[in-house]
Formats: C-alpha cells, sequence, structure tokens
C-alpha cells in the first residue's frame, strides 16, 4: 500500500459548524481544509457529474459513494500535484467525508485517521435553524426547503451516524458545537494541537 495521508475527521450532523470550523483550521498552518460539499459546489453545472450532484443534493441526498470516492481521490491527488496540500507537513482535515460505511471502507486505503472531531449540538432544531439561516445567506437551494432539511438530518442519522462505529473510539473526541465560532475552534485545537505535534513524526502502516 502506497503512504496513506494523515488526516483528522470533522464529523456532525448537517448544520453542527464542520464547514466553518474547517476553514477556520485551514487558516492554522499545518492543516489542509477539504470539504466535499465545496468540491461538489464547484463542478461546472452543465457537467454529467454536476448534474448529478444537482439532482441529489436538490433533494438532500447523497452523491453515489462510488462516484464520490472516485473524485475525492482524483481532487486529492490534484491538491497534491498543485502543491496547495502538502501530505508530508499538512494534516488533511476532511470536512464531509466519510458519510457513509462503504466510504469509510474505501478512504481507509488512502488515509490514516489520526483524530476525529464530532461536533455534537445537543439541540436538533438548532441544526434545522442554522441550516436555514445558511440557506438565506449562502444562497444554498439544498438547505433552503424545510422537507429537504429534515431528509438531510435522517440521512445523517441512518447513513453517517453509523460511521463512526467503524473508528477506535479512543480517536474519536466530542466537541460542543454551540458557541461562537472561537469557542468552538478553542475545543477543537485542545484535541488537535497534541496530535498535530506528533503527526509525521510516525511512520504510518
Ligand atoms: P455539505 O455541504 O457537506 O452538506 O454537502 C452538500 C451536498 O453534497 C450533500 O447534500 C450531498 O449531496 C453532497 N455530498 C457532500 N459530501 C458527500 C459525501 N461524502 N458523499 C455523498 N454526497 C456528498
Amino acid at each position: 500500500m502506497s503512504e496513506r495521508y494523515q488526516a483528522i475527521l470533522l464529523f456532525g450532523a448537517p448544520g453542527a459548524g464542520k464547514g466553518t470550523q474547517g476553514l477556520l483550521l485551514g487558516n492554522i498552518p499545518g492543516f489542509f481544509h477539504m470539504s466535499t460539499g465545496d468540491m461538489f459546489r464547484t463542478l461546472d453545472h452543465n457537467s454529467e457529474i454536476g448534474q448529478l450532484f444537482d439532482q441529489y443534493s436538490a433533494r438532500g441526498e447523497l452523491v453515489p459513494d462510488e462516484v464520490t470516492i472516485k473524485m475525492w481521490s482524483e481532487y486529492v491527488h490534484a491538491q497534491t500535484v498543485l502543491s496547495l496540500y502538502k501530505p508530508k507537513q499538512d494534516l488533511l482535515c476532511l470536512d464531509g467525508i466519510p458519510r457513509t460505511v462503504a466510504q469509510a471502507h474505501s478512504i481507509k486505503e488512502h488515509i490514516d485517521v489520526r483524530g476525529i472531531i464530532h461536533l455534537v449540538a445537543p439541540n436538533p432544531e438548532e441544526m434545522v435553524m442554522r441550516l436555514q439561516r445558511r440557506a438565506i445567506e449562502q444562497k444554498r437551494v439544498d438547505d433552503a426547503k424545510i422537507d429537504v432539511i429534515r431528509n438531510r438530518l435522517d440521512i445523517y442519522e441512518r447513513e453517517t451516524r453509523p460511521v463512526l462505529d467503524q473508528f477506535d473510539p479512543n480517536l474519536i473526541h466530542e466537541v460542543n458545537a454551540i458557541g461562537t465560532p472561537a469557542e468552538v475552534l478553542g475545543g477543537i485545537l485542545r484535541v488537535l494541537a497534541p496530535i498535530q505535534a506528533t503527526a509525521h513524526t510516525t511512520v504510518p502502516n
């Protein structure tokens, strides 16, 4: 097996703040943020895959696993070729992947997971409100309708939450998702700073 990328996963329900926190982390030297939602949203809407994404995301559904993993691995490779992501120096912060058990199995070939940040919000209604606010601010059609939001939350419970069972529980760190971005980031960095300090000093198997 070729060397795997050292990675941390940002995990949590839609609206938990993975994207906001991922962007903040991505501005800290040594972290490289990669969001699959952003990857899909930048696709040409007239391309075959862009149209496929539009169909699924409009219903709040997940893009099929095979397409997602293929796109993701090509995308991450492209970032290394462009020298934007430097695998020997940076911790890859994955936001939005893996989102199914099948994706977790496939992606383990490519990544060595050093830690999982599970952003937890005690009140799911808070997530719904956040999603609606964001839909208006960022003109995200997939989050604008309440039935699409409910579908996204159902799919999270059914398909994404079981992904956590695929990893060593010692890797999983719950962080309170409620608070200002700085407060939440503080909780995340308390976990990630020690992980970053030891990353790349051990050789992944
Ligand atoms: P996000 O911005 O992470 O909520 O993603 C927006 C949309 O992109 C999702 O509703 C899915 O349609 C698609 N998407 C993002 N990541 C994945 C993934 N890992 N697997 C399948 N679909 C995804």
